[in-house]
């Protein structure tokens, strides 16, 4: 078995066959040069230093070699053959394998137009988190661009630290694209409740330097603002290179998969890469989320294990920032029906999105216990008359057909 990628789809992956009994070789091949670890925690707890290296990492170094998970880092597959069932390590050197499993991540994107300078950084690896981590411990104002979820995210951890924070985005809000325009209007009022000098609409036309430091931007708003940090988090481009190689399927931005998370013969593709054919949505999606990698890792070791098995679980994933603390469970599109349930000043609330009658989504703010009910509701595949959702004393394990009435 060789797994390329030590993130969060390899590693559970390589535990998961393990714990299924499987008793073959495993070889993890990771282009990372430190061993797997909870990526979530590097634009939190780790960047704020509330939490140290030893932490961060998914497992104890012992534990591989107990496990019998040969782990070798620093390792970056360039390309292969399926037909032969081998890959080409960047260095020449050339690995086999019966059973190929890929959980290759994505690369953070740079924009056209951004100096290459030495405090214009892009956070994606533990060693990026560690270096942003030594540098906001020196600046007195971060500069941020975009407001996705990592933008959004580190600027609430450098305004923990007592940093200015500056966000120049694009769009009208922060978080449109995951969240649509009416979470991301409430999200901009949280971040600017928080002291951030958030500027939507708005672009860099003019990044000011002076020898190999970033000093300043002057912004499409006209105004010319200083940073000594600047953070671009612009989204990820999925690693596809490798896939391209091998004569994977591609389609919409990453490796097609079947249910069972099967990408050809004998070749399984997790996490960000992957589009996979989701069997109770009944549609492909693709999702950039923490805990959707570790699931299909653990998915990918019970189909290998197990044989062909579909990988049912519904995407969920979180986003912590300052006391908000977002939960989201299924997967919506931006023309389904929105319901909101709860105290959307008191930032307590939920959104249910709907298609022809179906809870495809549910997002939370500060309300856990129902986006668990809600993910329910997803699974159900009920109709659901949309004004049964918006009072908050419906009984949603009801509506969800848990309690047998
Ligand atoms: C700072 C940060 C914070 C995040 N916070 C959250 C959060 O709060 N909630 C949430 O749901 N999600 C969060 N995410 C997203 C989540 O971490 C990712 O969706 C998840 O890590 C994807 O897992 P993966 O296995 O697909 O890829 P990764 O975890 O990125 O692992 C990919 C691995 O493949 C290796 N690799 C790539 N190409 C090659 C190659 N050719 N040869 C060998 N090795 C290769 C890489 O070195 C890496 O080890 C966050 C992401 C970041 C960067």
């Amino acid at each position: 078995m060789v797994i390329v990628g030590g993130g969060g789809t390899g590693d559970a992956a390589a535990f998961a066959l393990r714990k299924k009994g499987f008793d073959g070789d495993i070889a993890i091949l990771s282009a990372d040069l430190d061993r797997p670890y909870d990526r979530p925690y590097l634009s939190k707890e780790f960047v704020r230093g509330e939490i140290e290296a030893p932490k961060v990492f998914l497992h104890e170094e012992a534990d591989y070699a107990k496990e019998h998970i040969e782990l070798q880092l620093d390792q970056r597959v360039a390309g292969g053959s399926v037909e032969e069932r081998k890959l080409m390590l960047a260095g020449g050197r050339e690995v086999s394998f019966d059973v190929l499993v890929l959980g290759l991540g994505g690369t953070p994107r740079r924009l056209p137009g951004i100096p290459d300078a030495a405090n214009v950084v892009t956070l994606r690896s533990l060693r990026d988190s560690q270096a942003i981590r030594d540098a906001l411990g020196r600046a007195k104002r971060l500069l941020l661009i975009g407001a996705g979820f990592i933008g959004a995210e580190v600027a609430a951890s450098a305004r923990k630290l007592g940093k200015d924070v500056l966000i120049v985005e694009a769009l009208p809000v922060p978080l449109q694209r995951a969240l649509g325009r009416e979470v991301g209007e409430i999200y901009a009022g949280i971040h600017r409740d928080e002291g951030v000098d958030l500027r939507t609409d708005t672009r860099v036309d003019v990044w000011h330097s002076s020898r190999d430091r970033v000093t300043g931007v002057t912004l499409s708003d006209g105004t010319r603002e200083e940073a000594d940090l600047a953070l671009v988090a612009v989204g990820i481009e999925p690693n596809l290179e490798l896939p391209k190689a091998l004569g994977l399927p591609i389609e919409g931005g990453g490796v097609r998969v079947d249910e069972g998370l099967r990408a050809a013969e004998d070749v399984y593709v997790g996490g960000d890469i992957a589009l996979h054919r989701h069997p109770v949505l009944g549609r492909s999606i693709r999702v950039e989320h923490w805990e959707v990698a570790k699931n299909q890792g653990r998915g990918i070791g019970a189909s290998i294990a197990d044989g062909h098995t579909p990988y049912r679980r519904l995407p969920y994933f979180w986003s912590d920032q300052y006391d908000v603390s977002l939960e989201y469970r299924g997967h919506a599109s931006g023309d389904d029906t929105a319901v909101w349930r709860g105290d959307r000043a008191g930032r307590q609330f939920s959104v249910f999105y709907l298609r022809k009658g179906i809870v495809e989504a549910v997002l939370s703010l500060n309300d856990s216990k129902t986006n668990e009910l809600g993910g329910k509701l997803v699974e159900s595949r009920r109709r659901i008359e949309p004004s049964a959702l918006e009072s908050s004393g419906a009984d949603l394990a009801e509506l969800a057909g848990l309690t047998g009435s």
